[in-house]
């Protein structure tokens, strides 16, 4: 048995950032526990790899204030520490009326968070930063960047070390248990106590959270985003990234395509029901997983909106038929066809529901008897996150 002030379970881009603002506010005993023998092989690693810069957020809320501050500090981070990350902008395009009218909501919103931004009219003005893009209107916001997310978390991971931060690696916490004075964690390989605890664990955060008897209310539901790679002689047809309008009921939806920091188009996500947390193929099924999730009450109310079955069922379209995906594709780019598209990674969103069958989507985090349940680190997490990590580490300090 090992001993630490603090556990952090979870080695994501979030556990970690909350394990390095902890080491440098205080002298705590601080250890990371991730279930995998590499970083990065979930969330942190496996996303479109954007820093949003704060636009399409709620003025006031938590998700504008650790987008726009996030993007900022993530840029000097990747500056001082030398994680490739490029500053193209995004071109966000409405394709009719009522996308137009939502570009100018996201305006006003990029107006009060303190967002550079600039409205294009008509295709012409697109078409001078994105000579192969189509629309009506755009809202182009030059501060949106580009990150190589995996170097992010192995960069923080060395830091964390660096400050005397114990990471075990291959460390699956399969029993959580309240003691005296803190927590036992089982892991496949040994037994840790801490005094505080930090659960970050992402996909899985909701099931450790339930064995302690926190946010029973709530369960994650696995949608995985799958991508495409734009084949490398045709990557011209996306120079830096281009975004359709989002909806903002669903927040998650809308294939765009990122040019990543190493030259690569991808163009992507869907958002389909994955059959297991960490199913990344849709041949892949886990059958516990999926039993758990179709027997989620929160899981049928959502469902049972018929704008959730009708989007469903378009996204599944999409997963298993690449013409689907490249018809949607083809709506930013139309030029992009089947053939310039060749199947890239996929990665699954620890999507957090209601027992009354509402996604939540604000980032969300349960404080209980010495711990921090992180059940809803949800996107933009990786933008958000040293702002954020840097948020639950002060309210951890303060317990
Ligand atoms: C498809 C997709 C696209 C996205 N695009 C963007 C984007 O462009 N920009 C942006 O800002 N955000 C984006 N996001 C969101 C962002 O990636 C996440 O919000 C962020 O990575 C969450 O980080 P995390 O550390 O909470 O989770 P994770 O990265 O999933 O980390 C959790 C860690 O906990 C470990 N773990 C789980 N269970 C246990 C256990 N029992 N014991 C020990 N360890 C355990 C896991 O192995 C994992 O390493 C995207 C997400 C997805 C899925």
């Amino acid at each position: 048995m090992t001993g630490h002030d603090v556990a952090v379970v979870g080695g994501g881009c979030v556990g970690l950032s909350v394990a390095k603002h902890l080491a440098e506010r205080s002298d705590l005993d601080i250890a990371v526990i991730e279930k995998e023998h590499h970083l990065a092989e979930h969330q942190s690693g496996r996303n479109s790899g954007v820093l949003h810069p704060g636009f399409n957020y709620p003025p006031g809320s938590q998700k504008a204030r650790f987008a726009t501050e996030g993007t900022r500090r993530m840029k000097a981070y990747c500056a001082e520490h030398g994680v490739p990350c490029e500053e193209f902008g995004v071109l966000v395009v409405a394709q009719d009326d009522e996308e137009e009218r939502r570009l100018h909501e996201l305006a006003e919103q990029a107006e009060a968070n303190g967002v550079a931004y600039e409205l294009l009219e008509g295709e012409a003005a697109i078409q001078e930063h994105e000579p192969h893009a189509a629309g009506q209107a755009a809202l182009y916001a030059p501060e949106a960047a580009s990150v190589d997310s995996q170097q992010y978390v192995y960069t923080l991971a060395r830091e964390v070390q660096r400050a005397g931060v114990t990471l075990y690696t291959g460390h699956e916490v399969t029993r959580l248990t309240a003691v005296d004075d803190g927590y036992r964690l089982a892991t496949t390989n040994s037994t840790v106590e801490c005094d505080l605890l930090v659960n970050a664990a992402g996909l899985h955060a909701d099931r450790l959270a339930h064995q302690v008897g926190v946010g029973e209310e709530y369960q994650v539901v696995p949608f995985r985003g799958e991508y495409y790679e734009v084949v490398p002689d045709r990557a011209e047809l996306c120079e830096t990234m281009i975004y359709p309008t989002p909806d903002p009921e669903l927040p998650f939806l809308g294939v765009h395509y990122t040019r990543r920091t190493d030259g690569k188009v991808i163009v992507g996500p869907n958002a389909v029901l994955a059959f297991g947390r960490e199913a990344y193929e849709n041949t892949q099924f886990d059958l516990a997983d999926l039993r758990e999730t179709l027997t989620y009450e929160g899981f049928w109310k959502l469902m049972a909106s018929p704008t959730m079955l009708a989007v469903a069922w378009e996204e599944l379209h999409k997963s298993y038929r690449k013409e689907q995906f490249a018809a949607a594709a083809a709506r930013l780019v139309p030029e992009v066809t089947e053939r310039d598209l060749e199947k890239s990674y996929a990665g699954i969103r620890a999507q957090l529901v209601t027992e009354d069958g509402d996604l939540v989507k604000e980032p969300l985090f349960l404080e209980r008897d010495d711990a921090i349940h992180i059940l809803n680190a949800v996107s933009p997490g990786l933008t958000s996150s040293l702002p954020f990590g840097e948020h639950i580490a002060t309210r951890l300090l303060a317990e």
